[in-house]
């Protein structure tokens, strides 16, 4: 297993984003029904593909009373992100955009880089969808900037493992047989960058064991629980 290829499948790109309270306007925004995004895609197909993986994020957030506040692009890339040639997908809080790889070119990348293992199909992708679509809305509900890179791959591992279907999900859950993170002191950004996968199973992990989850992450986001690393991407 090639633990350091899988740190370029999925990057979260800068916290310094724009300021909040845009408000939002779906119908005129919007191409995917009932959310406020927009995907840049000429590809029916895809284009549905990326608004249901954006309908699972926001439906994991409202679920602890989180909502997107400004309208999200995604642009999909048929042959590639510029720049970015062994990436899945990525989030830029400067350019308020997330560029995601289609289905087909994600699953040819990931023959040979396995995310977590597993073969790329469309259940797994859509659970990366919903990581770029958390970070996303994460930056758009955080409270004080700069902001910290556990706090974000936290929201955005948590996000991709609860929205993910149960059976790739338990099957990497036993792949990887892990114990959870006991708290935020043990989440390490030198943890996440040398296996972002394992990390994510373990704040998978946490995230389950933990009594009251919405409050934990309405404290991450409104800076009242805070990560010990500060480290910014
Ligand atoms: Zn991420």
């Amino acid at each position: 297993m090639n633990l350091k290829s899988y740190f370029f499948l999925i990057i979260f790109l800068g916290m310094n984003g724009v300021e909040d309270s845009v408000a939002t306007d779906i119908d005129n925004f919007s191409n995917c029904t009932g959310i406020s995004v927009y995907v840049d895609s000429k590809d029916t197909e895809n284009k549905a593909l990326a608004c249901d993986g954006a309908q699972m994020a926001l439906a994991f957030f409202q679920s602890h009373k989180i909502e997107i506040k400004r309208p999200i692009h995604i642009k999909l890339h048929s042959a590639g992100i510029n720049n970015y040639p062994a990436h899945i997908g990525l989030y830029s809080s400067k350019k308020n955009q997330i560029d995601l790889l289609t289905l087909e070119h994600a699953k040819s990348l990931c023959v040979s880089l396995r995310p977590f293992g597993m073969p790329m199909n469309e259940s797994l992708y859509l659970s990366f969808v919903a990581h770029e679509v958390a970070h996303a809305i994460t930056d758009q509900n955080l409270k004080n900037r700069p902001s910290s890179l556990i706090l974000h791959e936290y929201l955005a591992y948590v996000t991709q493992f609860a929205t993910m279907d149960l059976q790739p999900r338990t099957e990497i859950l036993q792949r990887y047989n892990l114990e959870p993170f006991q708290g935020l002191e043990n989440m390490s950004s030198t943890y996440y960058k040398l296996n972002p996968c394992a990390f994510g199973v373990k704040v998978f992990l946490h995230y389950q064991s933990l009594p009251n989850q919405s409050h934990f992450i309405q404290g991450l986001l409104s800076g009242l629980i805070k990560p010990e690393s500060h480290e910014l991407e």
